[in-house]
């Protein structure tokens, strides 16, 4: 947070930073907690937990409420505590022995300075866009590195292919490597577009939200592959496809990049829907946002 452009501070205040400035304002009122040292490791933690909570109860209800497994991409599978525990345990340990201590050194680099304005809603809206888009680009080529080369792959990327059927709280079952490329890309991006603290805040709120969708292996009428049109975005329904086929689907996010490179695979249309097949491997008819996306392909 602590690299935001103050010149900005500089710029009068518009409708757009009207409507952000009491929520902005409210913020700085916690500044003590939001620029100590534990709180980008305490945020993102209790972020990513908050979001793999329902679908952990959702798991758990599953065996015995036959209405929810219709959403579900594997209606059969649930995790065990067995797979539960040691990925919570990973995710735990890994933010407290490696994340931690670097996002100290770059508190102590450059402690955050918040600036009085609050950014204009729509430069907000444009910068979290632009920075899902950068970051699924960053992550499609990553990803497809670490397939393709046997070393890449066996030594950092293969710990999040245990689980080939994947579930929320796998989402951040990975290699410290991985781990740290994400947040990487997470963090340059916001740093290239000069996004304010705000922005930088609920971008990873999103961020975080949109990965623990990808892999909770619940397909809802509103998750987002549904909301977004024209087949633009791939989802939980095609990053499930990426953990049970390995060579497809390597954007976390969107299409674009698999239609242009021909590594796109289309999901099949779920249980919910009429006259759909409800398991991954059917070829049954398609739901009327993979009849876009194949318009579009
Ligand atoms: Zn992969
Ligand atoms: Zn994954």
């Amino acid at each position: 947070m602590s690299y935001y452009n103050s010149s900005e501070l500089l710029v009068p205040g518009s409708a757009g930073q009207l409507v952000l400035q009491p929520l902005w304002d409210r913020l700085k009122t916690w500044e003590a907690l939001t620029g100590s040292p534990f709180f980008p490791v305490f945020f993102s933690i209790i972020t990513y937990l908050g979001f793999c909570l329902p679908f952990v109860v959702l798991d758990v209800l599953c065996p015995w409420v036959p209405a929810l497994r219709r959403y579900k991409i594997h209606p059969d599978f649930s995790p065990s505590a067995l797979q539960l525990l040691p990925c919570l345990g990973q995710t735990l340990y890994q933010h407290v022995v490696f994340v931690f201590p670097a996002t100290l050194l770059h508190w102590a680099q450059s402690p955050a300075l918040l600036p009085a304005k609050a950014p204009e809603l729509l430069q907000m809206l444009r910068h979290i866009v632009f920075c899902l888009l950068l970051f699924d680009t960053e992550f499609f080529v990553w990803h497809v590195l670490h397939h393709r080369v046997p070393w890449l792959y066996r030594t950092f990327h293969k710990v999040h292919h245990q689980n080939a059927s994947s579930f929320a709280l796998a989402t951040q079952y990975m290699s410290v490597w991985e781990l740290f490329s994400l947040g990487f890309f997470d963090m340059l991006n916001t740093r290239l577009l000069d996004c304010h603290p705000l922005t930088i805040l609920i971008f990873h709120v999103v961020n975080i939200w949109l990965s623990v969708e990808d892999h909770s292996g619940y397909d809802f009428p509103w998750s987002t592959h549904r909301l977004v049109p024209f087949g633009w975005y791939g989802g939980v329904a095609h990053h499930d496809l990426h953990h049970s086929h390995f060579n497809c689907n390597y954007a976390p996010y969107f299409t674009h990049w698999d239609k242009l490179l021909g590594t796109l695979k289309r999901a099949p249309l779920p249980a919910w829907l009429s006259g759909c097949g409800g398991s991954p491997s059917d070829s049954g008819p398609l739901c009327s946002s993979h009849l876009s996306q194949e318009k579009h392909t």
